[in-house]
Protein backbone atom coordinates (compact mmCIF):
# COMPACT_ATOMS: atom_id res chain seq x y z
CA UNK A 1 0.00 0.00 0.00
CA UNK A 2 2.73 2.75 0.86
CA UNK A 3 4.41 3.96 -2.02
CA UNK A 4 8.12 5.00 -1.44
CA UNK A 5 8.58 8.99 -1.36
CA UNK A 6 8.29 10.81 -4.38
CA UNK A 7 10.67 13.57 -3.52
CA UNK A 8 14.28 11.55 -2.77
CA UNK A 9 16.33 9.26 -4.13
CA UNK A 10 17.97 7.61 -1.55
CA UNK A 11 21.03 4.97 -2.04
CA UNK A 12 22.57 2.55 0.18
CA UNK A 13 24.97 4.54 2.16
CA UNK A 14 23.34 7.99 1.39
CA UNK A 15 21.95 9.74 4.90
CA UNK A 16 18.06 8.80 4.38
CA UNK A 17 19.26 5.03 2.57
CA UNK A 18 21.03 4.72 5.89
CA UNK A 19 18.44 5.75 8.38
CA UNK A 20 16.17 3.50 6.87
CA UNK A 21 18.01 0.46 6.97
CA UNK A 22 18.48 1.56 10.62
CA UNK A 23 14.51 1.23 11.10
CA UNK A 24 14.39 -2.08 9.00
CA UNK A 25 16.83 -3.40 11.47
CA UNK A 26 14.80 -2.84 14.29
CA UNK A 27 11.24 -3.89 12.86
CA UNK A 28 12.14 -7.44 14.84
CA UNK A 29 12.18 -6.18 18.03
CA UNK A 30 9.11 -3.97 17.52
CA UNK A 31 6.32 -6.59 18.15
CA UNK A 32 2.68 -5.69 17.92
CA UNK A 33 4.15 -1.78 17.44
CA UNK A 34 5.54 -3.03 13.96
CA UNK A 35 2.20 -2.17 12.34
CA UNK A 36 3.30 1.79 12.48
CA UNK A 37 6.93 1.14 11.14
CA UNK A 38 5.75 3.59 8.34
CA UNK A 39 4.90 6.29 10.29
CA UNK A 40 9.12 6.11 11.14
CA UNK A 41 9.87 5.96 7.51
CA UNK A 42 8.41 9.26 6.60
CA UNK A 43 8.68 13.01 7.71
CA UNK A 44 5.85 14.21 9.14
CA UNK A 45 5.90 17.76 7.61
CA UNK A 46 8.91 19.09 5.25
CA UNK A 47 9.34 23.09 4.41
CA UNK A 48 11.29 24.32 1.69
CA UNK A 49 12.17 27.76 1.82
CA UNK A 50 13.61 29.99 -0.74
CA UNK A 51 15.75 32.85 1.56
CA UNK A 52 16.80 35.65 -0.43
CA UNK A 53 19.02 38.25 0.83
CA UNK A 54 21.03 41.79 -0.20
CA UNK A 55 24.53 41.27 -0.26
CA UNK A 56 26.97 44.02 0.70
CA UNK A 57 27.99 44.81 -2.70
CA UNK A 58 23.81 44.92 -3.55
CA UNK A 59 23.50 42.36 -5.21
CA UNK A 60 20.73 39.55 -4.51
CA UNK A 61 21.68 35.76 -3.46
CA UNK A 62 18.88 33.39 -2.66
CA UNK A 63 19.64 30.29 -0.71
CA UNK A 64 17.50 27.17 -0.43
CA UNK A 65 16.47 26.63 3.16
CA UNK A 66 14.62 23.60 5.45
CA UNK A 67 12.77 22.39 8.25
CA UNK A 68 12.26 19.07 8.29
CA UNK A 69 9.37 17.62 11.42
CA UNK A 70 10.02 13.93 11.30
CA UNK A 71 7.47 12.83 14.31
CA UNK A 72 6.09 14.98 16.65
CA UNK A 73 3.99 12.32 18.29
CA UNK A 74 6.18 12.56 21.52
CA UNK A 75 6.15 16.22 21.87
CA UNK A 76 7.22 19.37 19.72
CA UNK A 77 9.77 19.15 17.65
CA UNK A 78 13.74 19.44 18.14
CA UNK A 79 16.90 19.77 16.36
CA UNK A 80 19.51 21.46 15.53
CA UNK A 81 19.93 24.02 11.99
CA UNK A 82 22.56 23.16 9.91
CA UNK A 83 24.44 26.12 7.28
CA UNK A 84 26.33 23.90 4.96
CA UNK A 85 27.15 23.82 0.89
CA UNK A 86 26.44 19.88 0.84
CA UNK A 87 22.82 20.11 3.02
CA UNK A 88 19.86 18.46 0.97
CA UNK A 89 16.90 17.60 1.47
CA UNK A 90 17.44 14.46 1.98
CA UNK A 91 20.23 14.78 4.55
CA UNK A 92 17.98 16.90 6.46
CA UNK A 93 15.14 14.35 6.21
CA UNK A 94 17.78 11.98 8.46
CA UNK A 95 19.12 14.58 10.37
CA UNK A 96 15.55 15.20 11.78
CA UNK A 97 14.76 11.27 11.90
CA UNK A 98 17.88 10.54 13.92
CA UNK A 99 16.85 13.36 16.49
CA UNK A 100 13.13 11.80 16.94
CA UNK A 101 15.08 8.46 17.52
CA UNK A 102 17.73 10.68 19.79
CA UNK A 103 15.22 12.15 21.64
CA UNK A 104 13.14 9.06 22.81
CA UNK A 105 16.27 7.52 23.20
CA UNK A 106 17.21 9.37 26.22
CA UNK A 107 13.49 10.03 26.93
CA UNK A 108 13.36 14.06 26.30
CA UNK A 109 9.33 14.97 25.87
CA UNK A 110 10.44 15.82 22.04
CA UNK A 111 9.68 14.76 18.68
CA UNK A 112 12.82 14.91 16.11
CA UNK A 113 12.81 18.18 13.64
CA UNK A 114 16.12 19.46 12.03
CA UNK A 115 16.66 22.52 9.32
CA UNK A 116 19.09 23.55 6.97
CA UNK A 117 20.70 25.88 4.44
CA UNK A 118 22.70 25.11 1.50
CA UNK A 119 25.17 27.93 1.84
CA UNK A 120 28.55 28.16 2.65
CA UNK A 121 28.65 30.56 5.94
CA UNK A 122 32.77 31.61 5.54
CA UNK A 123 31.63 32.95 2.24
CA UNK A 124 29.65 35.80 4.01
CA UNK A 125 30.08 38.48 6.14
CA UNK A 126 28.94 39.17 9.58
CA UNK A 127 26.03 41.01 8.50
CA UNK A 128 25.04 38.77 5.45
CA UNK A 129 24.63 36.06 7.74
CA UNK A 130 22.62 37.82 10.09
CA UNK A 131 20.21 38.79 7.09
CA UNK A 132 20.41 35.26 5.99
CA UNK A 133 19.50 33.82 9.27
CA UNK A 134 16.73 36.61 10.20
CA UNK A 135 14.92 35.66 6.81
CA UNK A 136 15.20 31.89 6.95
CA UNK A 137 13.69 32.16 10.93
CA UNK A 138 11.21 34.10 9.27
CA UNK A 139 9.90 31.55 6.54
CA UNK A 140 10.36 28.95 8.86
CA UNK A 141 8.32 30.60 11.30
CA UNK A 142 4.77 29.43 10.24
CA UNK A 143 5.69 26.27 11.89
CA UNK A 144 8.50 26.83 14.69
CA UNK A 145 7.58 28.22 17.95
CA UNK A 146 8.51 27.23 21.74
CA UNK A 147 5.74 24.79 22.07
CA UNK A 148 5.66 23.41 18.19
CA UNK A 149 9.07 23.04 17.13
CA UNK A 150 12.52 23.96 18.53
CA UNK A 151 15.88 25.02 16.49
CA UNK A 152 19.38 24.66 18.72
CA UNK A 153 23.06 25.00 16.79
CA UNK A 154 24.44 22.20 14.91
CA UNK A 155 27.19 22.07 12.54
CA UNK A 156 28.62 26.28 11.64
CA UNK A 157 25.62 27.87 13.79
CA UNK A 158 26.46 28.82 17.22
CA UNK A 159 25.01 31.30 19.94
CA UNK A 160 24.83 34.47 18.34
CA UNK A 161 23.21 32.39 15.34
CA UNK A 162 20.27 31.70 17.42
CA UNK A 163 20.23 35.19 19.29
CA UNK A 164 19.19 36.39 16.00
CA UNK A 165 17.01 33.40 15.49
CA UNK A 166 14.91 34.30 18.79
CA UNK A 167 14.87 38.35 18.38
CA UNK A 168 13.45 37.45 14.91
CA UNK A 169 10.91 35.01 16.19
CA UNK A 170 9.86 37.37 19.21
CA UNK A 171 9.53 40.26 16.86
CA UNK A 172 7.62 38.85 14.65
CA UNK A 173 5.26 37.41 16.96
CA UNK A 174 5.23 40.44 19.41
CA UNK A 175 6.56 37.92 22.52
CA UNK A 176 9.96 37.66 24.03
CA UNK A 177 9.99 33.94 22.94
CA UNK A 178 13.43 32.99 24.63
CA UNK A 179 12.16 29.14 24.55
CA UNK A 180 11.84 29.33 20.44
CA UNK A 181 15.35 27.93 20.27
CA UNK A 182 18.08 26.36 22.43
CA UNK A 183 22.02 27.21 22.55
CA UNK A 184 21.71 30.76 22.90
CA UNK A 185 23.76 33.00 24.80
CA UNK A 186 23.91 32.95 28.46
CA UNK A 187 22.26 36.51 28.95
CA UNK A 188 19.61 35.72 26.74
CA UNK A 189 18.18 32.84 28.25
CA UNK A 190 21.11 30.30 27.48
CA UNK A 191 22.34 27.00 29.25
CA UNK A 192 25.41 26.87 31.50
CA UNK A 193 26.87 24.08 30.09
CA UNK A 194 25.51 23.89 26.54
CA UNK A 195 28.41 24.80 24.10
CA UNK A 196 30.34 21.64 25.50
CA UNK A 197 26.90 19.50 26.42
CA UNK A 198 27.47 17.28 23.00
CA UNK A 199 30.97 16.69 23.75
CA UNK A 200 30.42 15.95 27.33
CA UNK A 201 28.08 13.62 26.47
CA UNK A 202 30.51 11.84 23.90
CA UNK A 203 32.35 11.33 27.11
CA UNK A 204 30.29 9.90 29.50
CA UNK A 205 28.89 7.31 27.05
CA UNK A 206 32.47 6.45 26.06
CA UNK A 207 33.69 6.42 29.63
CA UNK A 208 30.41 3.53 30.60
CA UNK A 209 31.53 1.65 26.90
CA UNK A 210 35.67 1.31 27.76
CA UNK A 211 34.45 0.83 31.55
CA UNK A 212 32.55 -2.47 30.04
CA UNK A 213 35.12 -3.43 27.92
CA UNK A 214 38.02 -3.48 30.04
CA UNK A 215 39.59 -0.56 28.03
CA UNK A 216 41.40 2.05 31.01
CA UNK A 217 40.97 5.52 29.79
CA UNK A 218 44.29 6.37 31.44
CA UNK A 219 46.65 5.92 29.02
CA UNK A 220 44.11 5.44 26.25
CA UNK A 221 45.29 6.50 22.46
CA UNK A 222 42.39 8.21 20.96
CA UNK A 223 41.74 9.78 17.10
CA UNK A 224 39.15 12.85 16.80
CA UNK A 225 38.03 13.38 13.29
CA UNK A 226 36.10 17.52 13.48
CA UNK A 227 37.67 19.20 15.79
CA UNK A 228 34.43 21.84 16.33
CA UNK A 229 32.40 21.46 19.47
CA UNK A 230 31.65 18.64 19.82
CA UNK A 231 34.88 16.80 18.70
CA UNK A 232 37.13 19.32 20.74
CA UNK A 233 34.98 19.26 23.77
CA UNK A 234 34.91 15.50 24.08
CA UNK A 235 39.08 15.25 23.74
CA UNK A 236 39.60 17.66 26.53
CA UNK A 237 37.31 15.36 28.39
CA UNK A 238 39.52 12.36 27.36
CA UNK A 239 42.94 14.39 28.09
CA UNK A 240 41.34 15.31 31.74
CA UNK A 241 40.61 11.02 32.25
CA UNK A 242 44.14 10.62 31.53
CA UNK A 243 43.77 9.80 27.33
CA UNK A 244 45.92 10.74 24.31
CA UNK A 245 44.89 12.45 21.24
CA UNK A 246 46.85 11.01 18.97
CA UNK A 247 45.11 12.55 15.77
CA UNK A 248 43.58 15.24 14.82
CA UNK A 249 41.60 15.59 11.43
CA UNK A 250 39.33 18.37 9.92
CA UNK A 251 38.57 20.15 6.66
CA UNK A 252 41.93 22.14 6.74
CA UNK A 253 44.18 19.19 7.78
CA UNK A 254 44.93 16.23 9.51
CA UNK A 255 47.22 15.93 12.34
CA UNK A 256 49.48 12.98 14.36
CA UNK A 257 51.64 13.25 17.86
CA UNK A 258 52.11 9.56 18.95
CA UNK A 259 52.64 11.64 22.55
CA UNK A 260 49.43 13.10 22.51
CA UNK A 261 48.37 16.76 20.77
CA UNK A 262 48.81 19.50 23.44
CA UNK A 263 45.11 20.69 23.72
CA UNK A 264 46.43 23.77 25.86
CA UNK A 265 48.08 24.87 22.27
CA UNK A 266 45.68 23.07 19.45
CA UNK A 267 42.39 24.40 21.10
CA UNK A 268 43.58 28.23 21.04
CA UNK A 269 45.04 27.41 17.27
CA UNK A 270 42.17 26.24 15.96
CA UNK A 271 40.00 28.93 16.97
CA UNK A 272 42.48 31.53 16.03
CA UNK A 273 42.90 30.11 12.33
CA UNK A 274 39.90 27.84 12.01
CA UNK A 275 40.43 24.68 12.26
CA UNK A 276 43.88 22.06 13.17
CA UNK A 277 45.89 22.74 9.65
CA UNK A 278 48.83 24.27 10.25
CA UNK A 279 49.08 23.76 14.20
CA UNK A 280 52.75 23.30 14.81
CA UNK A 281 53.36 20.75 17.71
CA UNK A 282 52.33 17.45 15.41
CA UNK A 283 53.25 15.60 12.53
CA UNK A 284 51.03 15.98 8.95
CA UNK A 285 49.50 13.16 8.12
CA UNK A 286 47.51 12.54 4.73
CA UNK A 287 44.03 12.52 5.06
CA UNK A 288 42.95 9.06 4.36
CA UNK A 289 45.74 7.64 6.62
CA UNK A 290 43.67 9.27 9.38
CA UNK A 291 41.91 5.72 9.30
CA UNK A 292 44.74 3.44 9.94
CA UNK A 293 46.27 5.24 13.20
CA UNK A 294 47.17 3.28 16.04
CA UNK A 295 44.34 3.92 18.63
CA UNK A 296 41.86 2.59 21.19
CA UNK A 297 39.39 4.89 20.78
CA UNK A 298 37.97 6.52 17.24
CA UNK A 299 35.77 9.98 17.75
CA UNK A 300 34.13 10.77 14.28
CA UNK A 301 32.98 14.31 15.65
CA UNK A 302 31.86 15.68 11.60
CA UNK A 303 29.35 14.69 9.36
CA UNK A 304 28.04 11.39 7.93
CA UNK A 305 29.26 9.11 5.97
CA UNK A 306 32.34 9.05 7.02
CA UNK A 307 33.26 5.35 8.12
CA UNK A 308 32.82 3.24 4.57
CA UNK A 309 33.37 -0.16 4.34
CA UNK A 310 36.51 -0.13 2.88
CA UNK A 311 37.60 2.29 5.95
CA UNK A 312 35.72 0.19 8.57
CA UNK A 313 38.14 -2.52 7.81
CA UNK A 314 41.14 -0.51 8.59
CA UNK A 315 40.08 1.12 12.14
CA UNK A 316 42.51 -0.11 14.95
CA UNK A 317 40.07 1.30 17.22
CA UNK A 318 38.57 -1.21 19.93
CA UNK A 319 35.39 1.73 20.53
CA UNK A 320 34.14 3.73 18.10
CA UNK A 321 32.33 6.80 19.40
CA UNK A 322 29.70 8.47 17.38
CA UNK A 323 30.01 12.37 18.12
CA UNK A 324 28.90 13.13 14.26
CA UNK A 325 25.37 12.19 13.65
CA UNK A 326 25.48 8.98 10.57
CA UNK A 327 29.01 9.11 10.49
CA UNK A 328 28.91 5.21 9.93
CA UNK A 329 27.44 3.48 6.79
CA UNK A 330 25.15 0.29 7.23
CA UNK A 331 27.95 -2.08 5.45
CA UNK A 332 30.89 -0.28 7.89
CA UNK A 333 28.32 -0.91 10.88
CA UNK A 334 27.88 -4.68 9.77
CA UNK A 335 32.16 -4.86 9.05
CA UNK A 336 32.99 -3.17 12.84
CA UNK A 337 30.27 -5.87 14.37
CA UNK A 338 32.10 -8.37 12.73
CA UNK A 339 35.76 -7.18 13.78
CA UNK A 340 34.87 -6.90 17.20
CA UNK A 341 34.53 -2.80 17.77
CA UNK A 342 31.89 -1.61 19.71
CA UNK A 343 30.25 1.35 18.52
CA UNK A 344 28.21 3.80 20.76
CA UNK A 345 25.97 5.02 18.17
CA UNK A 346 25.27 8.80 17.32
CA UNK A 347 21.50 8.28 18.69
CA UNK A 348 22.62 8.02 22.02
CA UNK A 349 26.75 9.08 22.02
CA UNK A 350 25.61 12.70 20.74
CA UNK A 351 22.75 13.15 22.66
CA UNK A 352 24.08 15.14 25.82
CA UNK A 353 23.53 18.40 23.30
CA UNK A 354 20.11 18.01 23.10
CA UNK A 355 20.14 17.08 26.48
CA UNK A 356 20.87 20.07 27.78
CA UNK A 357 18.93 21.79 25.18
CA UNK A 358 15.96 20.21 26.94
CA UNK A 359 17.61 21.74 30.32
CA UNK A 360 17.82 25.32 28.80
CA UNK A 361 14.22 25.37 27.61
CA UNK A 362 12.76 23.93 30.81
CA UNK A 363 14.77 26.68 32.65
CA UNK A 364 13.26 29.19 30.26
CA UNK A 365 9.92 28.51 30.64
CA UNK A 366 9.95 28.59 35.13
CA UNK A 367 12.48 31.55 34.01
CA UNK A 368 15.13 29.95 36.68
CA UNK A 369 18.69 29.16 35.94
CA UNK A 370 20.83 26.21 37.14
CA UNK A 371 24.51 26.08 37.98
CA UNK A 372 26.64 24.81 36.01
CA UNK A 373 27.65 21.68 38.42
CA UNK A 374 23.66 20.60 38.50
CA UNK A 375 23.31 20.88 34.57
CA UNK A 376 26.83 18.48 34.34
CA UNK A 377 25.57 16.29 36.80
CA UNK A 378 21.74 15.65 35.34
CA UNK A 379 23.21 15.11 32.15
CA UNK A 380 25.73 12.64 33.64
CA UNK A 381 22.81 10.75 35.00
CA UNK A 382 20.67 10.65 32.31
CA UNK A 383 23.27 9.84 29.68
CA UNK A 384 24.17 6.77 32.16
CA UNK A 385 20.38 5.96 32.46
CA UNK A 386 19.90 5.95 29.01
CA UNK A 387 22.80 3.23 28.14
CA UNK A 388 22.31 1.11 30.50
CA UNK A 389 18.85 0.07 29.61
CA UNK A 390 19.92 0.65 25.79
CA UNK A 391 22.85 -2.32 26.76
CA UNK A 392 20.28 -4.29 28.60
CA UNK A 393 18.41 -4.25 25.26
CA UNK A 394 21.70 -5.38 23.87
CA UNK A 395 22.24 -8.24 26.13
CA UNK A 396 18.69 -9.34 25.69
CA UNK A 397 18.44 -10.23 22.05
CA UNK A 398 22.17 -10.15 21.44
CA UNK A 399 21.77 -6.83 18.85
CA UNK A 400 24.39 -4.31 18.50
CA UNK A 401 23.98 -0.60 20.44
CA UNK A 402 22.59 0.53 17.61
CA UNK A 403 19.84 -1.51 16.94
CA UNK A 404 18.99 -1.58 20.62
CA UNK A 405 18.97 2.21 20.59
CA UNK A 406 16.77 2.19 17.85
CA UNK A 407 14.44 -0.49 19.67
CA UNK A 408 14.20 1.10 22.88
CA UNK A 409 13.33 4.80 20.99
CA UNK A 410 10.84 3.59 18.38
CA UNK A 411 9.09 1.70 20.91
CA UNK A 412 8.70 4.60 23.06
CA UNK A 413 7.38 6.59 19.53
CA UNK A 414 5.53 3.92 18.21
CA UNK A 415 3.53 3.66 21.82
CA UNK A 416 2.96 7.38 21.87
CA UNK A 417 1.52 6.89 18.46
CA UNK A 418 -0.54 4.51 18.92
CA UNK A 419 -1.92 5.68 22.37
CA UNK A 420 -2.67 8.88 20.37
CA UNK A 421 -4.26 6.96 17.64
CA UNK A 422 -5.27 8.29 13.86
CA UNK A 423 -6.81 11.77 13.44
CA UNK A 424 -9.24 11.55 12.33
N1 LIG B 1 22.33 19.63 16.68
C1 LIG B 1 22.42 18.84 17.88
C2 LIG B 1 22.15 17.38 17.58
O1 LIG B 1 22.32 16.94 16.47
C3 LIG B 1 21.59 19.40 19.02
C4 LIG B 1 20.13 19.56 18.75
C5 LIG B 1 19.38 20.32 19.82
O2 LIG B 1 19.96 20.71 20.82
O3 LIG B 1 18.17 20.50 19.64
O4 LIG B 1 21.81 16.62 18.45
Amino acid sequence: MNAPLSFVHPTADSPWGTYLMQVDRVAPYLGHLARWIDTLKRPKRALIVDIPIELDDGTVAHFEGYRVQHNMSRGPGKGGVRYHPDVTLEEVMALSAWMSVKNAAVNLPYGGAKGGIRVDPKKLSHKELERMTRRYTSEIGIIIGPQQDIPAPDVNTNPQIMAWMMDTYSMNTGTTATGVVTGKPIHLGGSLGRVKATGRGVFVTGREAARRINLELNGARVAVQGFGNVGSAAAELFVQAGSKIVAAQDHTGTIYNDKGLDLAELIPHVKATGGVGGFKGADVMKSEEFWDVNCDILIPAALEGQITADRANRVKAKLVLEGANGPTVPSADDILAERGVLVVPDVICNAGGVTVSYFEWVQDFSSFFWTEDEINVRLDKIMVGALKRIWEVADQHRITLRTATFAVACERILTAREERGLYP
